[in-house]
């Protein structure tokens, strides 16, 4: 396969883009080789400007759960086309889609929307700390929350593939205020609270860890959380960014069956467009600006294109048995993939949330840590990674990255995976 225009463009990239690249994931730094660059996209596949096709598992990093160009999506779009691009002013469908929000997550009463996910987490924490009145916020080890300040401490992802998990330009004063607890690790949570849970103000976390790879957390440890978290008074925040309409229709709380204080939003919710969303109980949100003193604006939040895109995704997600048939779709996939990777003995095993996955290159079952999860063998993903884009399949670039499938993910895209993915691990093995 020729990727010579790809390669062009890459060198034309790097002068006028730091890196090539307007994230730093997309530039394969995890993985050695170059950036694809892309044309098209349709249904579970791409089109890169060399016009090769791949299977996408990468769904634009979680958003493209209906697949790329869903009619419905693409509908609504251009219906919102033919009436304008954006007013700074109130429209229907913003009322529609935080509706529809706080009906499919109900310990969600009130929502704002914003642009991104960084954006949706830099409120809720400025939000729990303006109505607590305490400045001490927890994250996870692994837990990405997007690029905010005081949220880029040992932070998965990006930042583990750059071997940088804290950044320079970020001030002592505000990490500092930042406590980071290991994942899935009670004991730890509960240490923390007895010495400091009446300073804190808000406790984040994914409640499945899509950032360090996919590692959902465990029931008895989130429960213990909610728990500790009343106990102290400190609100409980669920990023939901990756794992809501993702894992299941009402989010990673819903599998759970446990009710934070706030949840962010965001991919899913926006279709493909940019979108983000925090939210929770009235008592919190109405601390916000214009009815309360936490100030919290934007330009460009509840963007009518991207609204309808959201509102376009939401209801076509609710059709009966979407998730089931997304989630049965994923398990046969890893069971294939584990398969082959058996025959061709490689060590590897694999997490399951719903429509997100994690594959790990490890002897161990059952990846749980942060540890666990930085143990896998880089060298055997960054094989496979290239074995399967050679033969078709497009996985995210790194080895901290969960992989998401979508609606338009069938039978023989599976079947064509599960070829690419025989070639790739027998070439791990010489
Ligand atoms: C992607 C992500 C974010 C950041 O969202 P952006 O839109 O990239 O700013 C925050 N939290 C989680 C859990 C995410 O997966």
């Amino acid at each position: 396969m020729g990727r010579q225009k790809s390669e062009q463009l890459y060198k034309e990239a790097q002068q006028h883009i730091p890196g090539g690249v307007n994230s730093p994931v997309r530039a394969f730094r995890g993985v050695g080789g170059e950036p694809l660059f892309l044309e098209s996209g349709e249904g579970a596949w791409l089109t890169d400007v060399d016009g090769n096709h791949y299977i996408d598992y990468v769904s634009a990093w979680g958003p493209l759960i209906l697949g790329h160009r869903h009619p419905a999506v693409i509908e609504a779009l251009q219906r919102q086309l033919e009436k304008g691009l954006g007013y700074g002013a109130s429209t229907e469908a913003e009322v529609r889609l935080a509706e529809e929000v706080c009906r499919l997550m109900p310990s969600i009463e009130q929502l704002r929307l914003v642009t991104s996910g960084t954006e949706a987490t830099m409120s809720a924490i400025r939000l729990a700390r303006g109505f607590t009145g305490r400045d001490a916020v927890v994250k996870f080890e692994g837990c990405y929350h997007g690029h905010v300040d005081g949220l880029l401490v040992k932070a998965g992802s990006g930042a583990l593939t750059l071997g940088a998990p804290d950044s320079p330009g970020v001030p002592e004063g505000y990490s500092g205020l930042t406590h980071v607890l290991p994942y899935n690790d009670v004991a730890a949570l509960e240490e923390y609270f007895a010495a400091n849970g009446e300073n804190t103000a808000c406790v984040i976390i994914e409640p499945v860890a899509g950032n360090m790879n996919c590692v959902p957390a465990r029931t008895g440890d989130l429960s213990r959380l909610r728990t500790l978290c009343d106990e102290y008074g400190a609100l409980l925040i669920f990023d939901e960014v990756m794992s809501g309409f993702r894992v299941a229709l009402g989010g990673a709380q819903s599998v759970y069956g446990i009710e934070p204080d706030l949840t962010t939003l965001g991919k899913v919710i926006g279709g493909g467009l940019p979108v983000g969303a925090f939210g929770g109980r009235r008592e919190i949100m109405s601390r916000i600006a214009p009815e309360g003193p936490v100030y919290q604006a934007g330009t460009l939040a509840g963007n009518p294109l991207a609204v309808a895109a959201g509102l376009a995704t939401l209801e076509a997600i609710q059709a009966p048995g979407f998730y089931e048939a997304l989630e049965n779709r994923a398990r046969a996939m890893l069971a294939g993939l584990r398969s082959r990777a058996v025959s061709a003995s490689v060590p590897f095993t694999a997490n399951q949330a719903g429509a997100m996955f994690g594959l790990f290159f490890s002897e161990e079952e059952g990846i749980e840590s942060f540890e666990q999860v930085m143990a896998c063998n880089v060298e055997h993903f960054r094989s496979f990674f290239h074995g399967m884009l050679d033969n078709g399949v497009y996985l995210a670039p790194s080895a901290f990255e969960a992989g998401f499938i979508s609606a338009a993910h069938g039978e023989r895209e599976i079947e064509l995976t599960l070829a690419a993915a025989e070639n790739a691990f027998a070439a791990i093995q010489s």
